[in-house]
C-alpha cells in the first residue's frame, strides 16, 4: 500500500518505467479508469494534481442515483445504465454506500403529479432493474406527512417513495484509489501534468509533470494517455494540439448544511423550487444537508464557493417546502461548491445540458473523457479501457473484472453481513483502547479496513503525546500510510468530510491536527504556515464568514 512517507519512491517508479496507461486526474472517473485497466492486466499510472477526489468528486450531492429528473428529458439508456449500477457501487462499498429512502412529494401544480410521479418511478425502478423489496411505493398525502411532518400540507396531494444510495463521494473515489492501488497502480497526488510528450509521428507518448511537493520535475512514458480532469478537461486538452470541437460548459452547484436543531428533517426527500428545478435535502447524523443549485460558471475552477445568492437561494427553497422551517443564513453550519463538467449544447440552460459522458480521441492520441456522474464511475471507466484495449491489442488483456470487485474496505461478506461485521468489530474495540462507540465508528467508516486502524490505536494509546482523542490519531496514522493524506485538509476534508458535517469538531482540532502530520511528515516551515493558512481560509470559506467579511 502507498504511503505519503514514501512519495521519493513513488515518484522514482513512475520516472523509470514505460506504462500502458497514464492517467491524469484523480477525481472518480480517473479512479475508476486505473482500476479497470490494472484488474485487466495494464500497467498504470495515475497523477493528480491536487488531493485525490478535491475536484468535483468531493463536492456532489453524494448520491448514487439513477438521475430520476433525467426521465423528464427522455434520457432513458442513461437513467437505465446508472440505475443498475447503483446496486454494484453498493455491494462493492457497502461502509461507504447506503440505501437511503427517498420521499417525492407532490402538490397541485407541481413538477410532477400522482399519475407521472407513480409512472415516471414505476419506469425507474424497471430500467434500473431494482429489486422488489426496494421498489417504489406511492403514498398519499397523510401517509407522506407521517414519514415527514415538515412537508408542505397545502394542496399536498401524495407522494412517491423509492430508495436511492447515499454515499461519501471522497471516500468512495479513495477507496477505488486503494483498490487499484493493492492491484498495482502507481497513484500519486500532487503532481500536475504540465506538458506532453511526443514521439516522431507527433503521437503521445506520455507527460511531463511536476511534483508540487518537491517542485521537481517527472518525465512519464505511457503508450496510452487519458486526460479525466473532469472541470479541467480543456485545459488538458490545450496542453495538445488544439483541435477543440466539443467544449466543456462548467455549471456550479452549492450545499448547505444545517444543524438538526433548526431543521430537524427525518426523511431524505426530492422536491420542488418555487422555479421549478428539484433540490434534495437529506439528513445525515446531528445535520440536514440541502442542494443544490445549477448556475453557469467562469471563475476558479480549484476553489469553487457558495455566495450568499447561491444560499439565499437553497434557503428560499426550504422555506417553500417546509413552510414551518425558518432558517437564515446565520443557521448555516458548513456549505461546499462544485463544478459540473458538462458537454458544451448550444441554447439549454443550465439544468437542461445533459450529464452523459463522452469519450474522443484526438489525432496525437491523447484519449478524453468527460461529463457523466459519480455513479455512472464503473461503466464509463469499462467503456474507455475498452477502447485502449483494442489500440494496445485485444488479446493482451482480459476483460472487465469490476463488476464483482469490493473496493478497499469492501470485504465485510457482502451487505446483508456488514451489520455483524460491525457488531464483531465493536466488539473487539475496547482491546485496542478505544471505546465501543468508537469501535462502531470506526467499523462502519473503514469496512474491512478497520483492523488497521485498530492496530494504530493499540499502538499508539502508550506512546501518544497529542491531544487528539485516541480514535482520531489512528485515523491520521491510517490516513497518511494507507490513503496517501499529505496536507491536514487532505485528512480534514476529503478523508473524514468533518468540514462539512463536524465543523466545531474542525475548528478545535485543525492546529493539533496540524502539528501532528507535521511531526511525522516533516513540513518545512514554509509547508507549515501555508498549511495553516489553507486550514484557516477554508474554514472561512466553507461557514460564509469570508463573503460575509466581504459585504
Ligand atoms: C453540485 C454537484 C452535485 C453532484 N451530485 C452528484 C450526485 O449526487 N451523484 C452523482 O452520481 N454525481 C453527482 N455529480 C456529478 C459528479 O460529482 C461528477 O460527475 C464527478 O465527480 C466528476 O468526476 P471527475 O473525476 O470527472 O472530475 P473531478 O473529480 O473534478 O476530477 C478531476 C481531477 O483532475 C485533476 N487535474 C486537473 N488538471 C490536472 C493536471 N494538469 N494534472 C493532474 N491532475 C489534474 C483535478 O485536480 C481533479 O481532482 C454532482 C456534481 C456537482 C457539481
Amino acid at each position: 500500500m502507498q504511503s505519503s512517507v514514501e512519495r521519493k519512491q513513488i515518484v522514482n517508479t513512475l520516472n523509470f518505467y514505460e506504462f500502458d496507461v497514464l492517467v491524469i486526474g484523480g477525481g472518480i472517473t480517473g479512479a475508476g479508469i486505473a482500476l479497470d485497466a490494472v484488474t485487466r492486466g495494464m500497467s498504470v499510472a495515475l497523477v493528480e494534481m491536487q488531493d485525490f477526489a478535491a475536484g468535483t468528486s468531493s463536492r456532489s450531492t453524494k448520491l448514487v442515483h439513477g438521475g430520476l429528473r433525467y426521465l423528464k428529458q427522455f434520457e432513458v439508456k442513461t437513467v437505465a445504465e446508472i440505475g443498475k449500477e447503483r446496486e454494484i457501487v453498493y455491494e462493492n462499498a457497502v461502509h461507504v454506500t447506503e440505501p437511503e429512502w427517498m420521499l417525492l412529494p407532490f402538490h397541485k401544480k407541481g413538477t410532477f403529479g400522482p399519475f407521472t410521479t407513480s409512472a415516471g418511478l414505476k419506469m425507474y425502478d424497471f430500467l434500473a432493474g431494482v429489486k422488489k423489496e426496494e421498489r417504489r411505493q406511492m403514498l398519499s398525502a397523510e401517509e407522506t406527512l407521517q414519514k415527514e411532518p415538515l412537508v408542505k400540507s397545502k394542496d399536498l396531494l401524495g407522494a412517491g417513495y423509492y430508495v436511492e444510495y447515499r454515499t461519501d463521494d471522497a471516500r468512495l473515489t479513495i477507496e477505488i484509489i486503494k483498490k487499484a492501488i493493492e492491484k498495482g497502480a502507481v497513484c500519486l497526488n500532487y503532481t500536475k501534468v504540465k506538458s506532453f510528450i511526443y514521439n516522431d509521428e507527433n503521437k503521445i507518448i506520455g507527460a511531463e509533470v511536476l511534483d508540487l511537493v518537491t517542485n521537481k520535475r517527472i518525465v512519464i512514458h505511457a503508450k496510452k494517455v487519458v486526460n479525466a480532469t473532469g472541470p479541467w478537461v480543456d485545459s488538458v486538452r490545450a496542453l495538445d494540439s488544439i483541435e477543440n470541437n466539443k467544449k466543456l460548459k462548467l455549471t456550479k452547484g452549492i450545499h448547505i448544511v444545517i444543524d438538526q436543531k433548526h431543521f430537524p428533517l427525518r426523511q431524505a426527500i426530492y422536491f420542488d423550487t418555487p422555479d421549478k428545478r428539484m433540490v434534495f435535502a437529506i439528513p445525515r447524523d446531528e445535520k440536514t444537508y440541502i442542494g443544490t443549485t445549477d448556475t453557469f460558471f467562469e471563475e476558479d475552477i480549484q476553489n469553487p464557493i457558495a455566495n450568499q445568492e447561491d444560499v439565499d437561494y437553497l434557503i428560499g427553497a426550504v422555506h417553500y417546502m417546509f413552510p414551518n422551517v425558518t432558517i437564515s443564513s446565520e443557521d448555516v453550519e458548513s456549505t461546499w461548491a462544485g463544478v459540473r463538467p458538462l458537454i458544451y449544447e448550444d441554447g439549454k440552460n443550465p439544468s437542461e445540458i445533459s450529464r452523459k459522458d463522452e469519450v474522443w480521441q484526438s489525432l496525437a492520441g491523447l484519449f478524453t473523457i468527460a461529463g457523466g456522474k459519480l455513479t455512472g464511475y464503473r461503466k464509463m471507466a469499462e467503456s474507455i479501457v475498452n477502447a485502449i484495449a483494442k489500440q494496445l491489442g485485444e488479446e493482451q488483456y482480459g476483460p472487465c473484472v469490476t463488476k464483482h470487485l469490493m473496493l478497499s474496505g469492501g470485504d465485510v461478506g457482502g451487505s446483508t453481513q456488514f451489520e455483524s461485521f460491525i457488531a464483531k468489530k465493536q466488539e473487539l474495540a475496547e482491546s485496542y483502547g478505544l471505546s465501543r462507540e468508537e469501535g462502531r465508528k470506526l467499523a462502519k467508516f473503514y469496512g474491512s479496513n478497520v483492523d488497521r486502524v485498530f492496530q494504530y490505536a493499540h499502538i499508539l494509546q502508550s506512546v501518544k503525546t497529542s491531544s487528539l482523542p485516541l480514535s482520531l490519531l489512528a485515523q491520521i496514522y491510517y490516513a497518511i500510510h494507507y490513503e496517501m493524506a499529505y496536507s491536514p485538509v487532505d485528512f480534514l476534508v476529503r478523508r473524514t468530510s468533518m468540514l462539512y458535517f463536524e465543523v466545531d469538531l474542525y475548528a478545535t482540532y485543525k492546529d493539533e491536527v496540524l502539528k501532528v502530520m507535521k511531526d511525522l511528515l516533516h513540513y518545512s516551515e514554509q509547508e507549515t504556515k501555508n498549511f495553516q493558512k489553507q486550514l484557516d481560509k477554508l474554514y472561512e470559506q466553507a461557514t460564509l464568514k469570508e463573503s460575509r467579511g466581504a459585504h
